[in-house]
């Protein structure tokens, strides 16, 4: 393995990073990893996988010195998927003119003007069509690549243009008489259901592009499963993923990777599953029993480098030689990193004390208290209330600290657990009337997904 051949500083380093670009915006509803973590997730897995806990707190320092590694995400990587229309635009569509059409693909600097005169297009038909409505004001801001296509009338002059404001629409701009008139037109997309499924060998990055599937398929995916499963700590080589998704065609030419119907992911033999399904709440991932994939917390408050000190309510001090339970998880990560609520809740205290440094506790709702200790600064007052995913703090290391980290616990009726394998409560559960909902509707995407576990060249791999 490539791991042998380097050195433990760069397995730090990297391990640093692939945690650290692990999740961009935990709380969102539709998650979506980096493609840059992705990549980390893939460098990482190479390394034979990561055993953080081991780490002595001289890493602790010797990691700090790894911030030179560029954290720029590619941004054709990211950049996020407009929402999906919630039914395809099929039926909906105006037929696109199908006459032929004179494209032009806008240069760097080129205005809507250059172009009009290299067309031999009149000044005043320009004037006409930027003045015309607030359609053709969308044409202030062209940018390069963006393509207009042009028809002509027999005498040459202008008479029809289309230009794609986006994914789905058109901007059809025709001359009718002396007049301009604009519409937008839907562009016709289609959507067509798919499946993938792959086996996790030198990285989960590799076994996606062998399934044949784009970088936001794999991304969603990790998203999906990210409330339970852990991609930077969890994932291994020979775990397996199965993927329903679709793939959408626009006017029956490929366009792009869609929404992710229904997934399995085989983690250490360990099998998950999640289907898609629309309820009055929005599109959401259920497992098989109508439970959400989501939960009322997030796993981890922060985007963390590696656990520092697990919990461990026996555990002995190093110097002390006695008990000292540790009664929380040391997130190692960098001075500055925020720090967000794990759930929804009030804050009920929000100070500074010589051991705990800066510091937050919130209450939420079951009887539960989260605690954060050693900030560098606090960005909530008491008596707050606060969103999941809100930023509450900065990682420091005020108070008993030996280096900058944060120190969080999880509290259910006053007993501590531990924050990374205590069960989570679920958002809304379905139950009556949408969970018979949700297994009627689901019931057909299971079997499929099943079928697509059972026959795939991997379910072997077990
Ligand atoms: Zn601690």
């Amino acid at each position: 393995m490539i791991g042998q051949r380097l050195s433990e500083e760069l397995k730090r380093s990297v391990r640093h990073l692939a945690a650290h670009a692990r999740r961009k915006a935990p709380w969102l509803t539709n998650q979506r990893l980096t493609a840059f973590a992705v990549t980390l997730v893939a460098v990482s897995l190479a390394l034979g996988g990561l055993n953080p806990t081991k780490d002595s707190a001289a890493e602790v320092v010797a990691d700090a010195s790894t911030e030179a590694f560029p954290r720029v995400v590619p941004e054709q990587l990211v950049e996020h998927v407009p929402a999906l229309p919630e039914q395809p635009l099929e039926d909906t569509a105006e037929p696109v003119d199908s006459g032929s059409w004179n494209a032009v693909s806008v240069r760097s600097g080129q205005t809507l003007g250059a172009i009009f005169n290299e067309q031999g297009y009149s000044a005043a038909t320009l004037h006409q069509l930027v003045t015309l409505d607030e359609n053709t004001q969308k044409l202030a801001r062209i940018r390069p690549g963006d393509l207009f296509e042009f028809q002509n009338d027999e005498q040459g002059a202008f008479e029809k243009m289309r230009y794609a404001l986006n994914d789905t629409q058109y901007l059809v701009v025709s001359k009718e008489g002396d007049a301009l008139h604009s519409s937008l037109v839907e562009r016709e997309i289609t959507t067509e259901v798919a499946e993938a499924d792959g086996v996790i060998t030198s990285s989960m990055y590799a076994a996606a592009k062998e399934a044949g599937i784009s970088d936001t398929v794999i991304m969603d995916l990790a998203n999906i499963f990210g409330w339970d499963l852990d991609f930077v700590l969890d994932v291994r080589e020979g775990d397996q993923f199965f993927i329903i998704y679709e793939k959408l065609f626009r006017e029956g030419e490929f366009l792009k990777d869609g929404r992710i119907l229904a997934a399995t992911f085989v983690s250490q033999g360990q099998r998950y599953r999640a289907i898609g399904h629309e309820s009055e709440a929005g599109f959401d991932y259920y497992d098989p029993d109508g439970r959400t994939m989501r939960r009322e917390f997030l796993r981890a408050p922060l985007n963390f480098s590696y656990i520092s000190s697990g919990f461990n309510p026996k555990r002995m001090h190093p110097v002390l030689k006695r008990v000292r339970p540790h009664n929380g998880i040391d997130y190692y990560a960098p001075r500055g990193t925020p720090v967000y609520a794990a759930g929804d809740g009030k804050v009920i205290r929000s100070a500074y004390s010589n051991s705990n440094g800066h510091h937050v506790f919130i209450q939420h709702s079951d009887g539960i208290v989260t605690k954060y200790l050693h900030f560098s600064n606090r960005a909530v007052k008491e008596g707050q209330k606060v969103r999941q995913g809100q930023t509450i703090g900065y990682v420091g290391s005020t108070g008993l600290a030996s280096g900058p980290h944060l120190h969080y616990e999880f509290v259910v009726n006053g007993v501590h657990r531990n924050p990374r394998t205590v069960p989570l409560p679920e958002v809304i559960p379905l139950d009556g009337n949408t969970l018979d909902e949700f297994q009627q509707q689901s019931a057909p995407m299971l079997t499929r997904l099943r079928r697509l576990e059972s026959t795939s060249f991997y379910a072997s791999a077990k």
